[in-house]
């Protein structure tokens, strides 16, 4: 059966990642009705706005996408269309792997954690305003249904992929209330799974812990701001940016995308490791029950990696972004 995917190409390294990925996925089986959505700053002049409302018409249609990263200007500038979209279609869990890969030289053979992070309330809801020129205020929003959903979809996600650990991090010794509801919630949802170890830890001692002893970790549930920091720390923790992948997942929609941004340094050089938002399609396509299709590309990837040889540049190799796709395929092929 065929699946329509909109396909959202982003800008700095997007595009070229994106066709990568997309070419890898037509090698797999599966059997993919693109449709290309322009999103980002290349937009503004035509649209008024980063994100054109065909984006969104494109991705309710279909209920998945696959896209490359979006450049957020700092400071000033239109909203992150990132940001946005996880608004729009409620995509309140981002879920983040992170796995030490044989042949990639990190500092860790054995790390396995998996990064849940809430993906609309806390810091991200973007609640903030200038108290005349020389003060600002951001406001922590978390609620008691916002922190239920993400806690039970951890402990979901635990029993489904046979993971025995559960750790809900926060700062609820100083943030009493935001920290200490999400703390609470996660708490009572824990009761409800008796065979999945249950644990606490502070952010801060996390950290820590995590760059000592990383292997102790299985499933992480996190507020959004923390999930955001923990999770690039983990993707530190194997290997980098170029390897880490990711799901949006909501009720109506799912969207699917490399933990990095745009490298805008990187922008049309083909040099980007288009590993993270291959493992993306990846997942993206066990969402669409194409398992089978997402092994055989993991299992190229991994293959690759392992060897050592052919691998970008990010990973000492000498490969371009097309050619390590054209690798990924002639591997699948053999
Ligand atoms: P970044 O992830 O784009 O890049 C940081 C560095 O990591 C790069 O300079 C590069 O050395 C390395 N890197 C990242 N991806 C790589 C890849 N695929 N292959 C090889 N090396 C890679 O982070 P940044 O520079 O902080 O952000 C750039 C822009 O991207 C910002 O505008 C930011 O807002 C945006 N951003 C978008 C998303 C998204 O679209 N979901 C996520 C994060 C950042």
């Amino acid at each position: 059966m065929a699946h329509n995917v909109t396909l959202i190409p982003g800008d700095g390294i997007g595009p070229e990642v994106a066709l990568a990925a997309r070419r890898v996925v037509d090698a797999s089986g599966a059997e993919i009705n693109w449709h290309v959505a322009e999103a980002g700053e290349s937009q503004m002049a035509e649209f008024g706005t980063p994100l054109p409302q065909k984006v969104l018409d494109s991705v309710r249609a279909d209920g998945v996408a696959l896209k490359g990263p979006i450049t957020t200007p700092v400071g000033v500038g239109f909203r992150s269309v990132n940001v946005a979209l996880r608004k729009e279609f409620d995509l309140y869990a981002n879920v983040r792997p992170a796995r030490s890969f044989k042949g990639v030289e990190s500092r860790y053979e054995n790390v396995d954690i998996v990064v849940v992070r809430e993906n609309t309330e806390d810091l991200y809801a973007g609640i903030e305003h200038m108290i005349g020129t020389d003060a600002a205020e951001s406001i922590k929003l978390i609620t008691r249904t916002g922190s239920e959903r993400i806690a039970r979809y951890a402990f979901d996600y635990a029993v489904k992929n046979g993971r025995k650990k559960v750790t809900c991090v926060h700062k609820a010794n100083i943030m009493k209330c935001s920290d200490g509801l999400f703390l609470e919630v996660c708490r009572g949802v824990a009761a409800g799974y008796p065979q999945i170890e249950f644990e606490e830890r502070i952010v801060d001692a996390l950290c820590m812990q995590l760059v000592q002893h990383p292997e102790t970790f299985d499933v992480l549930v996190l507020p959004n701001l923390y999930g955001d920091i923990v999770s690039d720390l983990c993707a530190g923790l194997v290997g980098g940016l170029g390897l880490a992948p990711s799901a949006n997942i909501g009720r109506s929609a799912a969207i699917f995308e490399a933990v990095h941004g745009s490298a805008p340094r990187h922008a049309g050089l083909n040099d980007a490791n288009p590993t993270a938002l291959i493992l993306s399609a990846c997942m993206m396509l066990r969402h669409l029950g194409e398992g089978a299709a997402a092994d055989r590309i993991e299992s190229a990837v991994l293959a690759l990696l392992a060897g050592g040889r052919d691998v970008t540049r990010d990973l000492g190799g000498s490969l371009g972004t097309s050619q390590f796709a054209d690798a990924v395929i002639d591997k699948m092929r053999e």
